[in-house]
């Protein structure tokens, strides 16, 4: 029998998206969505996740779920084809957590390379610096933990995203190995499908620092208007070496072609710089030198511009009618539900933890104090 493929991912309501996660994940989400190939997909917006690193700011998570929600429908998510929902409207995935806990160890969860760095760029292991006085708050330490329940409520085998989150998918496998260990084959082992393209993995800043994130103020939104989108390119990092035209010129760390790398095509060429027949001709005249950084960010913007305008033009004609919006995320919600309490059913019996159901414990209570 073929296997049934589940995908399921989220984001953090603590922005709108921007285009480091459209390569690194939105992208390949909307692609299998419109193949088809697959039985069922799950898109959430994780604001109790969001919660854990944001107590400071709480309502900076509830004004963005309307914003992530539609930069979902603008970039073509499909609520016909995907059960789009919000994590905290389902308690089942809390349920699950709160087992999970018991089989992920302290030490374990200290050596997750992603909550290493992020306690570190938040300033969690710092008091003075932390927007936290009191320093790393718990949930936002174990929610490695929470994020394996999310995709174990839904049997999810497929989570498309960003580089950084290949710890927690490791981390997510061996509580599901570990799970499945005690109590028998209940749990299904995800595995990431990761963006094809090196330049995807982690998109930069526009500042050059390692990670465009919307906590880092360094992003192109998706919604971002025309010329919000030029300004943001003609201010981009670029080589701080090439200080004339003629000088020779760098591409690694080089912000325009790392972006270069992960929109353009061959085509853009054709329709934007003829002069050139692809990025690698491009490249090698920047190299030799003689190349300006304005022309090549000037092909840039058009190129993430043939990209963006339709998500804009599309998040436009969704911003004219939010309450259908947050209609078709109770829907999905309910949808949701039914599909993580299924498994939280399944859970509990391999757990035998059904009391009142299991007839075989309730004989055998009876016959011990029988004897
Ligand atoms: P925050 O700063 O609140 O953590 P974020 O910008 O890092 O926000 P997330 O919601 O944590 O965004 O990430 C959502 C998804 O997008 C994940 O799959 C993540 O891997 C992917 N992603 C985020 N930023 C990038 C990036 N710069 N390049 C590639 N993928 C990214
Ligand atoms: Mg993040």
């Amino acid at each position: 029998m073929k296997e049934k493929k589940i995908i399921l991912t989220g984001d953090r309501p603590t922005g709108r998206l921007h285009i480091g996660h459209y390569v690194g994940s939105l992208r390949n989400r909307v692609m299998l969505q419109n193949q088809g190939d697959y039985d069922k997909m799950f898109v959430f917006i994780a604001d109790a996740q969001a919660l854990t690193d944001n107590m400071d700011n709480p309502e900076k998570v509830r004004q963005n779920v309307i914003e992530v929600a539609l930069d979902y429908l603008a970039v073509g998510l499909n609520p016909n084809k995907s059960t789009l929902f919000i994590q905290s409207q389902i308690p089942e995935l809390t349920e699950l957590a709160f087992y999970f806990m018991n089989i992920v160890t302290v030490a374990r969860l200290q050596r997750n390379p992603t909550v290493k760095s992020e306690i570190k760029m938040r300033g969690f292991n710092n008091e003075e610096q932390s927007n936290f006085g009191s320093g790393l708050p718990v949930g936002f330490f174990t929610y490695p933990i929470s994020q394996a329940a999310d995709i174990t409520a839904f049997k999810a085998n497929i989570v498309p995203a960003g580089e950084d989150q290949k710890p927690m998918i490791e981390q997510c496998t061996e509580i599901v190995r570990k799970f499945n260990s005690i109590y028998g084959e209940t749990l299904v082992e995800p595995q990431i499908m990761l963006p094809g393209n090196e330049a995807c993995m982690r998109l930069p800043g526009t500042d050059g620092k390692a990670k465009m994130s919307k906590s880092l103020n360094n992003c192109i939104y998706l919604s971002d208007s025309a010329d919000e989108l030029r300004k943001k390119v003609m201010s981009m990092y670029t080589d701080p070496l090439h200080l004339n035209v003629s000088d020779p010129g760098h591409i690694e760390g080089n912000t325009v072609f790392t972006y270069l790398d992960a929109f353009c095509t061959n085509e853009h060429f054709a329709n934007y710089l003829p002069d050139y027949a692809n990025l690698d001709e491009l490249k090698a005249h920047y190299m030799r030198g003689g190349l300006g950084d304005v022309k090549c960010k000037k092909f840039l913007e058009k190129v993430l511009n043939e990209t963006l305008e339709p998500i804009r033009n599309r998040r436009k004609e969704f911003e004219s009618d939010i309450p259908s919006i947050y209609e078709i995320f109770r829907q999905g919600c309910e949808n949701a539900r039914e599909a993580a309490a299924q498994t939280i059913d399944e859970v509990k019996k391999a757990m035998r933890i059904t009391y009142f159901d299991d007839k075989e414990l309730i004989e055998e209570q009876s016959i011990k104090y029988k004897a």
